[in-house]
């Protein structure tokens, strides 16, 4: 064993243990000591949130990542201070590696809702693959830093990839912790590099300065990280649970609040910029009989499919909302009552002769169309709605399959 000397003060390795960059000094107990206080303190954050979110494992793996992380830095700590290389050395780097795997074991069950056999798997080989080369390096200094650097940097490229692949929304988490991992997986690289020449030598090699500011990165981006990791799961949870509370669930077309909502702030800029605006109300023909006929689950299909012929014949800037049953409605800003007719009419086409096959049965599908339309939005969406839905109520009168415009068309 070749840890002697460093746990011994008097050959005056405290001077090794302070990070001088021109003149600015940073004593490194004190710096370890406050980043294990700062990973305790997250580490019993995220068990909190993990008492309030029971549902949500990937909160305690995160949690016990930090504890595992307090526990793996402090044995890693005391190699200065005593000679017990299984603790210091073994243990610690052991602790070490498993602290990140276990982030990126919670971001995987936060990801797919659980842990499949198959990744339990991969997670023991991986850890098995690095345990046997590391019971044997930890005999020589230095040799098991190299090891386990390697192996981290390895768990976060994995990392940026698994994020990469899961397109997150919003982004702005997702592209902050990639760059947490990415600069954290290059620390541990050039890591690697600086240690490589000093294998065998004794801890005092690995005071360079270089990889004491290695050192402060590598701590300073697991508390980064540790603050990231809430963050991404919090504002991806928001944003599922707003997609919910504004999408219809069958067509994901706006659901009725949200497209009056929506629709009354565009009519309000309409008025600002004196356009003319149309609503379209849109409703199926006859869909009883196709339930009738057919069931509930194909009527379900040819409802999605209608909304997808909408979302495809209209343009981005009309707004679509399912206002309820097998009804729709349609604003379109800065439009006229001639281009919305021509549009509406195409609407009516292009669903009455498309192929419509919805498990392989032959379902015959129209729509009628109410419209209405108001010159520099002046009048208020409740009165342009009661005028397209009379509209509609003209245009199934007429025969259904068409689009009629009410009074107010000019
Ligand atoms: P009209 O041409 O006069 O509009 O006739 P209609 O049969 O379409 O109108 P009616 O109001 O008599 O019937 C509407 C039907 O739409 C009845 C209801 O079962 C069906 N419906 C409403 N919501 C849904 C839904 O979410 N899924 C399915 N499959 N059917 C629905
Ligand atoms: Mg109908
Ligand atoms: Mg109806």
């Amino acid at each position: 064993m070749k840890h002697n000397g460093l746990y011994c003060r008097s050959h005056g390795i405290s001077e090794y243990l302070v990070i001088n960059f021109h003149g600015f000094e940073l004593h490194l107990p004190t710096l370890m000591l406050l980043t294990l206080v700062v990973n305790l303190m997250i580490g019993c954050y995220l068990a909190m949130v993990y008492l309030l979110r029971r549902h949500d494992k990937s909160f305690l793996l995160w949690s016990i990542a930090c504890f595992v992380f307090v526990a793996g830095a402090g044995a890693a700590g005391a190699r200065t201070y005593i000679d017990q290389p299984l603790i210091t050395y073994l243990l610690a780097d052991l602790l070490l590696l498993v602290s990140p795997a276990l982030v990126v074991t919670g971001l995987v069950l936060f990801l797919r809702g659980q842990l499949s056999a198959r990744s339990r798997q991969q997670v023991v080989l991986l850890l098995t693959l690095y345990v046997l080369p590391l019971s044997i390096l930890h005999q020589v200094n230095n040799a098991s830093t190299a090891l386990t650097s390697f192996s981290i940097a390895v768990i976060f490229i994995y990392a940026i990839v698994l994020l990469k692949k899961a397109r997150l929304k919003p982004k702005f988490p997702v592209f902050v912790l990639q760059t947490f991992f990415a600069v954290h997986a290059a620390l541990m690289l050039l890591q690697v590099v600086l240690v490589l020449p000093i294998i065998g030598e004794d801890y005092r090699a690995f005071s360079l300065p270089s990889l004491q500011w290695v050192l402060l990165g590598h701590v300073l981006l697991t508390i980064g990280t540790g603050f990231m990791l809430p963050l991404l799961s919090f504002s991806h949870t928001e944003n599922q649970l707003m997609r919910l509370a504004e999408l219809d669930d069958l067509t994901q077309l706006l659901n009725r609040r949200e497209f009056l909502k929506r629709a009354n702030l565009t009519l309000l800029h309409s008025r600002h910029q004196q356009h003319s605006v149309v609503v379209l109300m849109i409703d199926l023909d006859h869909f009883k009989q196709i339930n009738d006929k057919w069931g509930h689950a194909i009527g379900d299909l040819a409802l999605k499919k209608v909304a997808d012929l909408l979302k495809v014949g209209l343009r981005t800037s009309d707004l679509i909302g399912r206002l309820g049953g097998e009804e729709f409605a349609v604003l379109m800003p800065n439009t006229s009552a001639e281009q919305a007719g021509l549009i509406g009419q195409r609407l009516c086409e292009r669903i009455a002769h498309h192929a419509w096959e919805i498990e392989a049965r032959p379902v015959k599908l129209t729509v009628s169309v109410g419209g209405a339309s108001c010159v520099g939005a002046l009048r208020d969406l409740k009165e342009l709605l009661a005028d397209a839905d009379d509209a509609l109520y003209q245009a199934k009168a007429e025969g259904r399959n068409r689009i009629v415009f009410g009074s107010d068309l000019s």
